[in-house]
């Protein structure tokens, strides 16, 4: 008798789920064995937070009980490195006698490493079978003529979106003929709780489908008009679902597509500025597979590991805290410590004025949104800093540092995104919101820690410095 195991990772769903589609296809007189394996320390050293494993914890929890009323157990597996998780996937391949194993590609450094010790590592009784899934084309699809990963996103699209019309990337539909339940099973959680208060999250797969439905209903037209405002919903808030897999890209697409009646290559621009955004997904998890480095935490660009940072503690300590006296620095980090999420815009500013007023490593930003971040998510992470701080791929120009400040104005023009997350700054008017110092300062508000003026020439002279 057939025995397939589905081995989940972070696609923690059942909808347009390549390997459960495939696995359970003609699968009735097969045995179906699913399994999630952990791995504790080496998630530490990567900077996995409480919020990350916490809400992990959480749709295991969901898919298990899913699953079960669907009649497969998961078993889910607590080991502490990915080591572990070879050996423990050949060791059961072998005892349990499991003829397919399942799993969705993951493209990081490490976790391609473990998938080809595993693939290696089983005997020629078991069959593995591998799908793309977290992106919608496969990394090494898209090349430059003479067979190179790209380096710059724009030509990088170009041949995206032109391969993409010679490929299918509808979502899956599984054939899956559902079995008497069984008992779910149980382990030690992941998480007892996160570090910020996650109440906002959608937990269910059909709560993130709903989600998804409402934001292309109600807002994808309006995407590039309001993307940019954190004081407002404007863009689709899905990155955690899409980060953990409770949502695929491929949904995405085919959502806005049937909702615009045509192929995203036909799109208005106002629709496709937000597929553009997944065209950036899809680009910075090429990246890691065109260029591992990426994630041995090395700069794209190895000039600029010349840089020598300042790394005040001091100045990183009132960063991290939210407490730089810049307020739509300190509001976007106070976001992001109560709520495990940030808004993309003040995610850039609140990187540059690090990477640049501050002159801090940029991995010391990465880290600390890796420990926070309910998307934490290596290729977006990194290339958001990396970019930030003119090291990456389409880096922002060394000498166009952002001015928090007048970013703060145009963004957030009524200051309503600052008086959210800074109480302290409720009581004044909203136009002195943005610059606190230039009127009477209110009462447990932090002067600014930098002059803007100053540290922005002192960024731009440090990069000038460095040797092409
Ligand atoms: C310094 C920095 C760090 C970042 N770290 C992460 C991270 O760890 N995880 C993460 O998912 N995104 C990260 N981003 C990218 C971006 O900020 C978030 O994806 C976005 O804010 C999520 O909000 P949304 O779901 O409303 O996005 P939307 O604007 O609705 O975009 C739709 C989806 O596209 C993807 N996306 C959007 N922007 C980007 C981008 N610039 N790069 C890659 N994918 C993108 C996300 O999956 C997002 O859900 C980072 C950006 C910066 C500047």
């Amino acid at each position: 008798m057939q025995h397939r195991l589905i081995w989940f990772r972070d696609d923690l769903r059942l909808s347009d789920h390549a390997a459960w589609a495939a696995a359970t296809q003609d699968a009735t007189n097969a045995k179906l064995s699913a399994v999630f394996l952990t791995a504790d320390a080496d998630w530490a050293e990567f900077g996995y937070g409480a919020n990350r494993l916490w809400f992990t914890e959480q749709l295991l929890r969901h898919l298990s009980q899913t699953l079960a009323a669907q009649g497969v157990q998961l078993q889910v597996i607590r080991l502490q490195t990915y080591q572990a998780q070879t050996d423990w996937i050949t060791q059961f391949c072998r005892t349990e006698a499991v003829t397919d194993l399942y799993f969705n590609q993951e493209y990081q450094v490490n976790e391609r490493r473990r998938d080809l010790a595993v693939m290696n590592g089983l005997g020629a009784d078991t069959q593995v079978h591998s799908f793309v899934d977290r992106v919608i084309l496969q990394p090494g699809e898209v090349k430059t003529g003479d067979d190179r990963f790209y380096g710059v996103f724009s030509p990088f699209k170009r041949r995206w979106l032109s391969t993409l019309q010679n490929a299918t990337y509808a979502p899956y539909r599984p054939q899956f003929t559902e079995r008497a339940p069984v008992a779910a099973l149980d382990w030690a959680p992941l998480a007892d709780r996160p570090d910020s208060d996650l109440s906002h999250l959608a937990l269910t797969e059909q709560d993130a489908q709903e989600r998804l439905d409402v934001f292309i209903d109600q807002r994808l037209l309006d995407y590039a008009h309001a993307r940019n405002n954190p004081a407002i919903a404007g863009t689709s808030r899905l990155s955690p679902y899409l980060a953990r897999g409770l949502l695929s890209p491929r949904q995405c697409i085919a959502r806005a597509e049937k909702k615009l009646d045509r192929p995203i290559w036909d799109f208005p621009d106002q629709a496709f500025s937000w597929i553009n955004e997944l065209i950036w997904r899809d680009f910075y998890h090429h990246l890691l597979v065109g260029f591992p480095r990426l994630s041995k935490n090395r700069a794209f660009q190895p000039h600029t590991e010349a840089m020598i940072w300042r790394n005040d503690p001091d100045e990183i300590k009132a960063w991290k805290n939210g407490q730089t006296g810049i307020p739509i620095v300190d509001a976007g980090m106070r976001e992001l410590i109560q709520s495990g999420w940030m808004h993309n815009r003040v995610r850039m500013i609140v990187a540059q004025f690090l990477t640049k007023n501050l002159l801090v490593d940029w991995r010391v930003g990465e880290r600390y949104f890796m420990r926070y971040l309910v998307d934490s998510d290596l290729g977006a992470n990194n290339g958001g800093w990396q970019w930030s701080a003119s090291t990456g791929t389409d880096a922002a120009p060394y000498f166009r540092v952002f001015n928090p400040v007048s970013q703060s104005e145009t963004h957030d023009a009524d200051g309503l995104y600052l008086a959210r997350w800074i109480p302290e700054l409720q009581a004044l008017p909203p136009k002195k919101r943005h610059a606190p110092w230039t009127t009477t300062p209110p009462a447990g508000y932090p002067p600014p820690i930098v002059d803007l003026k100053a540290t922005r020439a002192r960024a731009i002279a440090a990069f000038k410095e460095l040797p092409k």
